[in-house]
């Protein structure tokens, strides 16, 4: 499974199909693309389950 965490958290897609921003939470990596970086940005809460403790993440 450790594959599947080189994706964006929240599309699935790797980065052999779309650039990914790599974010450190809690000694593990997180994967973000463009796309969904304005959904952790502005609306956190969408990535609860994703992400977690995601519901203490505030808005931006
Ligand atoms: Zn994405």
């Amino acid at each position: 499974m450790e594959d599947a965490k080189k994706t964006c958290l929240v599309c699935k897609k790797d980065e052999n199909e779309i650039p990914l921003i790599v974010m450190k939470y809690k000694g593990e990596e997180l994967r973000i693309c463009p796309q969904h970086i304005p959904v952790l940005i502005h609306n956190p809460q969408n990535l609860v389950g994703l992400i977690e403790g995601a519901e203490n993440f505030t808005a931006g």
